[in-house]
């Protein structure tokens, strides 16, 4: 055996071994952390993206959401003067300055009205596209017909269901229900337009029906799941009220008077338990906000993702598939435990745009240790105004998490947890093909 013979066995040898020997993990990512990062990174660029949870629109489009934000506080990273947007803009759209001053962020405001023109229907479907996007949810009030139906599916919101009664005292809590709720009451006043019924039905039998044809619309409309956002409204703890309950607070105030804090809570109770268990029999996924909310009066103990445990690990809504879209942020360690319900999942959408990658490769590695089948990717994409657009948000989004994942998994690498072949199915699971599994072919 000549020295090259011998220094190629060696090689091998060690190669083998380090496939084959059993190994046990250690506490510290070793020396190759850094090459394995940089040899995993163009391996998960590769990946193309499934987008869990957005709402891609422009500024002025007013079926974005169904709710609007409040002015509010927020995170260092989310506020205009991240010097990131400015590489989102370059990124994107060749975008020539160094800041986005008022002046300078004419040109990009001008850029994306020139694209909007020549470009129409494939606008958002190019953005897609330079970010290796191949299909995204649109979660938005109603879906827009600039949006490509191949590239993005629908899902709806089903809050406003729950607010069928006077609000005047649900509107009067605080500055931020002043905004959101006579937006849940045009959004039922929709629904109820689109199923052709013009007054509220008088009991609460019939309520249900024209609740369960809406989302039997939406669904036949494309509708791949419903979403709550409910946290912005009301606390996530939900009793468990009897139908008589809720049918005799419905039938008291469906025509006129306002009911107390404590009857409005449990009929409301009462639905959101219907709603999701018409989700089970329609097999149309429950996404529930479960983090932190935008707004001045934003209530995180009392929409704390641990308050759904008790819905979850229900077995009347075992048929239910349950997104927990934003992971419970800041609660995230806690929730991947609730994911180890077999119809549970959560969705890390805006705890990467919150955090930094740093940070949000420490989530991701603690959730891919954890359950790394039940978790999925998506951007929170949202036109927040004119110059930061749904478009610098997805750039957002898709690279915070591309090398938070690249380096989550490096150091899973490293120290022993999992081969790299297991590392790439991990991201294309996260990516991609975790939500994907969740539609039944509906998306892909
Ligand atoms: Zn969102």
């Amino acid at each position: 055996m000549s020295r090259a013979d011998y220094a190629l066995f060696c090689g091998l040898m060690i190669c083998l071994v380090s496939v084959l020997a059993p190994s046990q993990a250690r506490p510290l990512p070793g020396p190759d952390v850094q090459q394995i990062y940089q040899r995993l990174l163009p391996q998960i660029e590769k990946i193309p993206i499934f987008d869990h949870h957005a709402h891609p629109g422009f500024a002025d489009d007013p079926d974005v959401d169904a709710m609007a934000a409040p002015p509010g506080s927020a995170a260092l990273r989310e506020r205009d003067s991240n010097p990131e947007l400015v590489a989102a803009a370059k990124a994107m759209f060749g975008y020539p300055y160094d800041d986005l001053s008022p002046e300078h962020a004419k040109w990009l405001v001008k850029k994306k009205a020139e694209l909007k023109t020549t470009r129409g229907n494939a606008y958002f479907s190019d953005i897609l596209d330079k970010l290796n996007i191949e299909q995204g949810v649109a979660n938005r009030a109603m879906m827009a017909d600039y949006l490509d139906p191949k590239r993005f599916v629908w899902v709806f919101f089903a809050d406003s269901f729950m607010w069928p009664l006077d609000n005047q005292r649900e509107r009067s809590r605080n500055g931020d229900q002043e905004i959101y709720i006579p937006l849940q009451e045009k959004m039922l006043h929709r629904w109820m337009q689109q199923e052709g019924v013009s007054k509220l039905p008088a009991n609460l039998a019939e309520y249900l029906v024209f609740v369960s044809r809406t989302l039997e619309d939406n669904q036949k409309k494309d509708g791949i799941a419903m979403k709550f956002e409910v946290a912005y409204f009301r606390s996530t703890k939900f009793s468990d009220p009897t139908r008589e309950e809720a049918a005799d607070v419905y039938q008291r105030f469906v025509s006129g008077g306002i009911p107390s804090e404590q009857e409005y809570r449990m009929f409301q109770d009462y639905m959101f338990r219907y709603l999701i268990g018409e989700g089970g029999r329609l097999h149309l996924p429950v996404h529930i906000h479960s983090a932190v909310g935008i707004g001045d009066y934003f209530n995180l103990s009392e929409s704390n993702i641990l308050n759904l445990e008790n819905i979850v690990r229900d077995p009347r809504y075992s048929n239910t598939t349950f997104v927990m879209i934003h992971g419970g942020y800041p609660y995230d360690r806690q929730a991947i435990w609730l994911a180890s319900a077999k119809n549970a999942y959560l969705d890390s959408s805006e705890t990467e745009i919150l955090l930094y990658p740093a940070e949000f490769s420490h989530t991701l590695k603690y959730w891919l240790e954890t359950f790394p089948e039940k978790i999925t990717f998506g951007t929170d994409a949202f036109p927040y105004n004119e110059v930061l657009g749904a478009e610098e948000s997805y750039w957002l989004g898709v690279q915070s998490s591309r090398t938070a994942l690249a380096a989550a998994l490096s150091e899973m690498i490293s120290m022993g947890e999992v081969s790299e072949a297991q590392a790439l199915h991990m991201a294309r699971g996260y990516l991609h093909d975790n939500a994907v599994s969740l539609y039944g072919g509906k998306v892909h």
